[in-house]
Order: C-alpha cells, then sequence, then structure tokens
C-alpha cells in the first residue's frame, strides 16, 4: 500500500482564542489587511472587534459575502485587496466566507477574472497572499482544506476548486465563535462533517492517517450533534463539533468527499438546499449501498462506534437527521421529471468516481425518483 500525508495549515484550537489574532499576524510580518466576512458578523459588533484583536492591521473590510458566495463577491474582495495593496487577509465565518476568502486571496496576486479559474483551474497561480481562517461553523473544515467552493449564479455553476496554493497559512478554531449558529444552521453543518468523515473513509483514495481523523469526527458527530442542536449555549458540545469540524476536514482533505457532496451541488444550486442538509439527504442512502458491498471497512467503522453492523449505523444516521429536523426526502419540491433528470444529470460530478461503488446514472434516477 502506498499513500502522501501532508497538513501545511498551523492549527490553533480553544474558546477565546481569536484574541491571538494580533501576535498571529506579526508573526506573519502582516502590515495591512483586509478582513472578508458577512453581515451578520458586521451586524453583531465582530469587525471592530477584528479590527481590535488584529492590533489595527486590518485596514479594509468586506462585509458582504452571502451563503454559497458568487463570484462577484470574489471579485470584489479581488478589487479591494489590491485597492489597499493588502499583504494578508482574514476571513471569519462559515464556510461560505471562508472559501470566498481563499479565492481571494489567491486570485489576486494574478490578473485573469475568477471566471477564467472556474472554467480552468489549471490557470490558478501557485501562491496567493497569507490567509488566517476563523470558522465561525462547525462544518466545511475549509479553514484547513484546499478546496474553495463558488458559484456562478449567471451561469448557474457551484462548483469545488482545488489547489494547495488554497491552503490557509493559520487556522483560529474557537469553538465559542459557534454558540451564536442558530439551531437549523447547527444541524445542517453538522451533517456536513458527518458527510466529510463518511466520505473520506470510505473514498477509493482512502488513507491510514485520514481514516484514524474520519472514525474520530464520525464518532464525535454521533454523540454531540444532538445536544449541539438541542441546547445552543452547551459550550461543551459546541467545542466538541468543531473537534469533529476540523478533524473531519483534515480526513478528507487527501482521499476527498464524493458521493453526497457530488449529488448536493445541483440540490443546493437548482433547489436552494443550505449545503450540509443537501449532503446529509443522500449519505444514509449511500452508505447502505456501499455497505452491500462492503470489503469490511464499514462494518469495523460500525463496531468501532458500538453498531453491530454498517446497516445500523446507517439507520442510527437517519435517526438522527429526524431529531434534528433534517430534510427526509425532497417531497416538499413537487419535482417534476425534468427537475429530476436534472439532478440525475448534475450530480455526476468527477468526485462521485472516489465512492468504491460505482454509481451510475441509473441509480441516481431511483434514489431522486424514491424521494420525491
Ligand atoms: P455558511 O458559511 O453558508 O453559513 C450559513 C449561515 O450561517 C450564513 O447565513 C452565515 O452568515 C451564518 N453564520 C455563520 N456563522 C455564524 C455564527 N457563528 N453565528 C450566527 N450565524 C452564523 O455555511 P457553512 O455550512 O459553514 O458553509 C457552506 C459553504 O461551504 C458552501 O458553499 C459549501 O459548498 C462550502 N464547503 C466548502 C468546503 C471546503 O473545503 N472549502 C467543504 C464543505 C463545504
Amino acid at each position: 500500500m502506498f499513500w502522501n500525508y501532508a497538513q501545511p495549515v498551523s492549527i490553533r484550537f480553544g474558546n477565546g482564542r481569536i484574541a491571538e489574532l494580533g501576535r498571529e499576524i506579526n508573526a506573519l510580518g502582516g502590515k495591512t489587511g483586509i478582513l472578508i466576512t458577512s453581515p451578520s458578523f458586521e451586524k453583531r459588533g465582530f469587525v471592530q472587534k477584528i479590527i481590535a484583536d488584529s492590533n489595527q492591521l486590518v485596514k479594509a473590510v468586506y462585509s458582504n459575502v452571502n451563503p454559497n458566495p458568487d463570484i462577484t463577491e470574489c471579485e470584489d474582495c479581488i478589487a479591494l485587496i489590491q485597492k489597499h495593496q493588502c499583504d494578508f487577509v482574514v476571513a471569519l465565518g462559515g464556510g461560505s466566507v471562508l472559501d470566498c476568502a481563499k479565492a481571494a486571496a489567491l486570485m489576486a496576486t494574478a490578473g485573469l477574472p475568477v471566471s477564467a479559474y472556474m472554467d480552468d483551474a489549471s490557470l490558478l497561480p501557485a501562491k496567493g497572499l497569507p490567509l488566517i481562517a476563523v470558522p465561525t461553523t462547525a462544518g466545511t473544515g475549509s479553514e484547513i482544506s484546499s478546496v474553495s467552493v463558488l458559484s456562478d449564479y449567471q451561469k448557474k455553476v457551484k462548483k469545488p476548486l482545488a489547489t494547495p496554493a488554497f491552503f490557509p497559512t493559520l487556522a483560529i478554531i474557537d469553538p465559542e465563535l459557534t454558540l451564536t449558529v442558530p439551531r437549523h444552521t447547527t444541524a445542517c453543518t453538522g451533517m456536513d462533517v458527518l458527510c466529510h468523515a463518511l466520505e473520506a473513509f470510505w473514498s477509493r483514495q482512502h488513507q491510514p492517517i485520514c481514516d484514524s481523523f474520519a472514525i474520530n469526527a464520525t464518532r464525535l458527530v454521533m454523540q454531540n450533534l444532538r445536544t449541539a442542536c438541542d441546547e445552543p449555549g452547551n459550550l461543551t458540545a459546541r467545542e466538541r463539533m468543531a473537534e469533529a469540524s476540523v478533524l473531519a476536514g483534515l480526513a478528507f482533505t487527501v482521499p476527498r468527499t464524493n458521493c453526497s457532496h457530488a449529488c448536493s451541488y445541483p440540490l443546493t444550486n437548482d433547489l436552494g438546499i443550505p449545503h450540509g442538509e443537501a449532503c446529509a439527504l443522500t449519505i444514509d442512502h449511500f452508505m447502505r449501498i456501499n455497505a452491500e458491498n462492503d470489503d469490511g471497512r464499514l462494518k469495523m467503522l460500525a463496531n468501532m462506534l458500538g453498531y453491530p453492523s454498517a446497516f445500523d449505523l446507517a439507520d442510527a444516521i437517519t435517526q438522527l437527521k429526524k431529531d434534528i429536523g433534517i430534510m427526509p426526502d425532497l417531497k416538499a419540491f413537487d419535482l417534476t421529471d425534468e427537475q429530476v433528470e436534472s439532478l440525475v444529470q448534475n450530480s455526476q460530478n468527477p468526485i462521485l468516481k472516489l465512492n468504491p461503488v460505482e454509481i451510475t446514472p441509473d441509480m441516481l434516477r431511483d434514489m431522486y425518483s424514491q424521494m420525491r
């Protein structure tokens, strides 16, 4: 067996560690920074707090990143970075903010429009500005991943771009920042964590270091996501979910995500379902398909977590989805045949091939038809 592992992102984990921002910027040699965030953080006064924590080294702010960021938001960030001649970037927010900031920090160093990189990721530059990523959801793992997921609303495309140059320089994971995440977003982002862990574990590119992260992340989600949803102020549950999120991010960086993430892109694009909920819709279904063809690894995972079989773990995931209010099917959308076909076609992302069982268009058609 041959495998590689490298993780270039320095990680600082712990409650209150956002206060170390200024020291970290000094260590990077940053002089003029931009903060990239979302409107809700600006409203809640976080922009001023980050500027203060940065010892006033953050001198420009872009606070208009929305969920599933459009390439125009990324273009706006690039323009501000260039206008202020920023030499570092701080990203504060959920995966949407982190992905937009990762793309802007890299693309600002070159001259092409963002759409050019969406069409051809091989054009991406090799090195961007130093980026400090501060996640505020326990979900995407974007703070330690080499992926940026961007949307082009005009072309109705949402897709992941991947390059080692997207790795942030530093991730500050401060679980206290997740205390304000609303219940449904906690549920969706928590299921995203579970999907990262499971898809990494069963990926054709699985390897032992990432397996360890994936097993632990799965355990943490199964034990803590209900509490994080039911008791939003429970800091221990929030800490455990933040830990699960970073472990699951580490778990999928090499093996990559596959089946549920491939399907999530059209579910979000066509139907507007939040990313984590879109992933969660299909994860238990794919777990059962993969369990039918298990080489023993899924049973081992289930046993390690205290379930007799992978099918029992799949049932536990279905129950977890119910308990935390994740939509169980697509009945609410009253899908037409054309919409089902569009989902089938647009789920055939290249990452689907990393699922251990070949997922054919007919299998996708059956799955979406059952969900209607
Ligand atoms: P998000 O960033 O879209 O945020 C969802 C909502 O929660 C937003 O309205 C946001 O303002 C709000 N929010 C965020 N933090 C909050 C807080 N602490 N308190 C209150 N509200 C808060 O959600 P997400 O699930 O973190 O990110 C999803 C995006 O990340 C998708 O575009 C998805 O495709 C992408 N993604 C990227 C990777 C990667 O490796 N780069 C991996 C998985 C998903």
